[in-house]
């Protein structure tokens, strides 16, 4: 036992308030402390589950196939996205519109449009409710961008998943990003229960089985450290192509941390999260983010410069550029959020990264 920690009532799923199968989440204190609960995460000293399948697996195709309309066909934008991975490095966006406004949602995606290759739209501690992933799919796509649509196991059992992933084939999704999720005693809507059905492999199985391109996340500081690399391979043996590297403290310790995966048998593409900071806003929701690892100095050093905007843009695409020499890295991920009210100034910070990364790199 790390500190002075109690222990979780049992090990592993039964003692996981997320009830989860593969854990532990990436919401691990760095103490070893449970993200939720006033104990020691209950995966802190097993070593990573094997795959043994999802329990939805054995009856969902049956399942799907009993439905008039049958398996849903794969979405065209999936095999596009799977195909540009593999040409050059991708720039995906963290998409900062203000939740349940198709305004914000229409502008923020013009100005990113002509730049990112595809944008990243999932929810935020502030902001639990968000128009359902499916539908705003739709909206992304008319909207002129690439939408990659994070999909958590929190607020939908398996039976709404399995429509989410049909619905998300049918809008042509881009790719699919799935995540346990925080619980919700973080954040904003405290109030709802936690679902938790299924936890973020399961799910990666699950939208693998609908034709989705899928990626997953993984925390390479979160404890125990040890077992990340093996955890990430257990996803990819579950379904998952891609692996969004959470905010690991910099270039060394993701290069560490992808150069483990890939011993382990690990051949899916990383891409890890490069901060956006622009302004105070921005500064102060990037801080929100669970098991959050910035660089030495890259935030306040931002916030000292005479032109906050500048330096955040100008460290953004610095960053990017080191995180891009990592082998094994097929992009960026320009990750944050905005204020409210700077929405779309947030949304043009990402466009001119992305622009200048292109004059640097071909992205
Ligand atoms: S930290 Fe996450 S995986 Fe560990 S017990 Fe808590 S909720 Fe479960």
């Amino acid at each position: 036992m790390r500190g002075d920690l109690a222990a979780p009532p049992a090990p592993g799923t039964a003692g996981c308030p997320k009830h989860m199968e593969y854990g532990p989440c990436g919401g691990v204190e760095s103490t070893g402390r449970c993200e939720v609960a006033d104990h020691a995460c209950s995966f802190l000293t097993l070593a990573p589950v094997a795959w043994h399948g999802s329990p939805a697996a054995s009856t969902e195709r049956a399942r799907m196939e009993a439905d008039p309309a049958g398996v849903p066909s794969p979405p065209g934008a999936a095999q596009r996205m799977r195909d540009l991975v593999r040409e050059r490095p991708i720039v995906v966006a963290d998409f900062p519109a203000r939740a349940l406004d198709a305004a914000s949602l229409s502008e923020c995606a013009a100005a990113v449009a002509a730049s990112v290759d595809a944008v990243l739209a999932g929810d935020a501690g502030t902001a639990r409710v968000q128009f359902p992933p499916a539908y705003r799919a739709a909206l992304l796509r008319a909207a002129g961008v690439e939408p990659w649509m994070g999909v958590n196991t929190r607020d939908r059992n398996r039976v709404a998943l399995e429509a989410e992933a049909a619905a998300l084939a049918h809008a042509d999704a881009a790719g699919v990003h799935c995540i346990t999720g925080d619980h919700t005693r973080i954040g904003s809507r405290p109030d709802a229960a936690p679902v938790f059905d299924l936890d973020s492999t399961e799910l990666a199985a699950l939208m693998r089985r609908a034709g989705q391109l899928v990626s997953v996340a993984e925390a390479p500081l979160s404890p125990p450290v040890e077992a990340r690399p093996g955890r990430l391979l257990v996803k990819q043996q579950a379904g998952a192509e891609i692996c969004f590297v959470n905010h690991a403290g910099g270039v060394d310790n993701v290069a560490r941390f992808v150069a483990e995966a890939r011993t382990l048998g690990v051949t899916m593409g990383f891409i890890p999260c490069v901060p956006v900071i622009v302004d105070a806003g921005s500064a102060a929701l990037i801080r929100g983010f669970t098991s959050l690892a910035l660089p030495e100095g890259f935030l306040d050093s931002i916030l000292a410069a005479d032109d906050v905007r500048e330096a955040g843009i100008a460290a953004a695409i610095e960053l990017s550029l080191r995180m891009l020499d990592i082998p094994g890295v097929v992009g960026v991920d320009l990750s944050g959020g905005a204020a409210a009210g700077q929405e779309l100034d947030f949304a043009q910070a990402e466009a001119q990264i992305a622009q200048g990364l292109r004059e640097r790199v071909a992205v």
